[in-house]
């Protein structure tokens, strides 16, 4: 049997962390992995999940199953943190899955339950996770326009021209913040404009979000998404725990399916907690039962709040230093973008030989398509980053 397997695609990302670990010299820098790192290359496992771990271990007296969706009080959380008082809960059926990528596919499953023919239009690019997923479970992914090359920013107009192609009954994903891989995202206007065409033509949002907290703030890392939930007929939204909890590990994430019709609800809860069944049956309970915890308690939820400000503040600080920096020695702005860009990723937008050069001549390590992880940069590494940009003429 075994002998039939098919050799896989190897993940790029990894190849390129092992290809980092493997390379001597002093001086190079990792931009690839999409995890936060402080400083000093370290990812930090937050106050607020210590203290919560231990208040569970002295708390917790039983390891035995939750439900299929997982503790309700994980998702009312969640609900709270993701939508804030934009929707009803009435209205809303919610899953814990394994992750942000765990709700991703259960959303997808879900889709091709309920409606087989849709077709689920894709930012270009998105997350490479998005696309081979739906590529293996044979749903038909439409990319839409996304990054503009000469703005990097993003291209509006050919983002509604190729969302104008999509059928009724189709799903358009968007990721609610801090875009991964290009780090360029709407405005509430843009974001406006995507929901009325979509409600023009019977379109079905689904909503990555897995960076709230790391673009503008928890509050205004929301608004888009809470403007799509409470506009739209029905809508999905995944939601990942993994990166403002810092508990990636830990397999954190929630699905919601949000509808207007309240009678709606029992139908998406059951088929939600049939399709955990299918897949894992029971999901992982340890980082969902953290961040409840956190989230429901005044004194380590604004421990949490505080210390995400801060690595949301941090890259803001690495952003704008690395565009000061350019601009001082290309002597010109057109590496702008990066301080406008936000949440932990940019595309700097060049071509893979200029990839491969940073990466040959001076020991930096972005992804192929010119993604850099800006969390991997410290004060220090900033210059040197700078001016490998610019001695590449990038
Ligand atoms: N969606 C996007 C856009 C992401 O970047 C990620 C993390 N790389 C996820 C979802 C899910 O991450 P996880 O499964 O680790 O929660």
């Amino acid at each position: 049997m075994f002998e039939h397997l098919k050799a896989q695609p190897a993940d790029k990302i990894l190849a390129l962390m092992q290809a980092f670990k493997d390379d001597p010299r002093d001086r190079k820098i990792d931009l690839g992995v999409g995890v936060y790192k402080n400083a000093d290359g370290v990812t930090p496992v937050m106050h607020a999940i210590k203290a919560a771990e231990h208040r569970l271990w002295e708390e917790q007296d039983s390891k035995a199953y939750v439900g299929l969706a997982g503790d309700p009080a994980f998702a009312d959380a969640m609900i709270g943190l993701v939508l804030g008082d934009s929707v009803a809960q009435s209205n809303i059926g919610a899953a814990a899955t394994p992750g942000g990528t765990g709700a991703c596919r259960q959303a997808f499953e879900l889709i091709r339950m309920a409606n087989p023919e849709a077709r689920v239009f894709v930012s270009d690019p998105t997350w490479p996770n998005h696309l081979s997923i739906l590529k293996y479970l044979g749903i038909e992914a439409m990319a839409y326009r996304y990054f503009d090359d000469e703005t990097r920013g993003v291209d509006f107009g050919g983002m509604i021209e190729d969302l104008k192609t999509a059928k009724p009954g189709d799903v358009v994903l968007l990721h609610g913040c801090c875009h991964n891989p290009t780090g360029a995202n709407l405005n509430l206007t843009e974001w406006q404009a995507v929901i009325d065409l979509m409600l023009d033509r019977g379109l079905v949002p689904m909503i990555d979000i897995a960076y709230q907290g790391f673009g503008d703030g928890l509050e205004a890392d929301a608004a888009a998404t809470r403007l799509v939930a409470e506009q739209v007929p029905e809508c999905l939204i995944a939601a990942s725990c993994s990166k403002n909890f810092g508990i990636y590990r830990e397999r954190t994430g929630l699905l919601m399916a949000v509808s207007q019709d309240a009678g709606q609800r029992k139908l998406n809860q059951d088929t939600l907690a049939f399709l955990n069944r299918q897949n894992y049956s029971f999901p992982p309970d340890h980082g969902a039962r953290l961040v409840t915890m956190i989230l429901n308690d005044d004194g380590l939820r604004a421990d949490w709040a505080r210390e995400l400000e801060d690595v949301r503040l941090s890259m803001l600080g690495l952003r704008q230093s690395l565009a000061d920096e350019l601009q001082r020695l290309s002597g010109s702005d057109r590496f702008a973008f990066l301080a406008q860009h936000r949440g932990m990723f940019s595309r700097l937008g060049t071509t893979p030989d200029k990839v491969e050069k940073l990466r040959a001549d001076y020991g930096i390590y972005m992804i192929g398509d010119s993604r850099m992880n800006i969390a991997g940069l410290n004060a220090r590494t900033v210059p040197i980053l700078a001016k490998a940009i610019v001695d590449a003429g990038v």
